[in-house]
């Protein structure tokens, strides 16, 4: 990692704990990344990541900061990293231009559909819609179920919805209405979950899905 040139040793931190678990998930799901020549920052304000014909990554750190104090943040940045290590399998073939130019469909598309659909199987790359995953798959329900009942709540109100939503869906699935010791508990359990300033030490889907249990047997 160029870290220097990142500015700050937390940046630099992050961005290898990001690149770290895009290359491990990556390896994981046999996409394994081609050989980089190394991560390097650019002021290009139109590139927030990529991987150029030279085989270098280039990473705009200032996007990346700016991400990471969002609530969205780590998502967007993994979204591009993986996008981008999606281009970096194997060195550019010669000419590429030539394809891209004529219809860069092709390659963006395989990118951007495998880039979708490592995210959504790999628990890590995706903290927000995982904790939801695995906290309906802790009570059998569908995650679209439980997705329907927040939205009726407004922007601002989820947080608040969500214990009083999932004990109205475990008491139409049977269950015993939660106690109050137990909604506190799982608001608590939430407020970790869905914390993003937390980067990437989100657990993977199956732990959420054992710390959910823990507050809902
Ligand atoms: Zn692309």
């Amino acid at each position: 990692m160029a870290a220097a040139a990142l500015g700050g040793d937390r940046l630099a931190r992050a961005l290898a704990r990001i690149d770290g678990a895009v290359v491990e998930g990556l390896e994981r799901l046999a996409f394994p990344r081609g050989p980089i020549r190394g991560v390097v920052q650019t002021n290009n304000p139109n590139v927030l990541g990529r991987k150029d014909p030279s085989c270098t990554f280039e990473i705009n750190s200032i996007y990346i900061a700016r991400f990471l104090r969002g609530p969205r943040g780590t998502d967007s940045i993994l979204r591009t990293w993986v996008h981008e290590s999606l281009h970096g399998r194997s060195p550019y073939a010669e000419g590429h231009l030539a394809e891209y130019r004529r219809a860069p469909g092709y390659e963006e598309g395989l990118a951007e559909g495998l880039a979708q659909i490592v995210a959504r199987r790999y628990g890590g790359l995706d903290p927000p819609s995982g904790a939801y995953r695995s906290l309906a798959s802790s009570m059998d329900i569908e995650v679209e179920q439980l997705l329907r009942a927040l939205w009726r709540s407004p922007t601002g109100r989820v947080r608040h919805a969500l214990p009083l939503v999932m004990d109205n869906l475990r008491r139409t699935g049977g269950y015993l209405p939660m106690t109050g010791a137990q909604l506190r508990m799982l608001q608590a359990r939430a407020d970790t979950m869905f914390d993003q300033s937390r980067g990437l030490l989100v657990p993977n889907e199956l732990t959420m899905e054992m710390v959910w249990k823990t507050v809902l047997r």
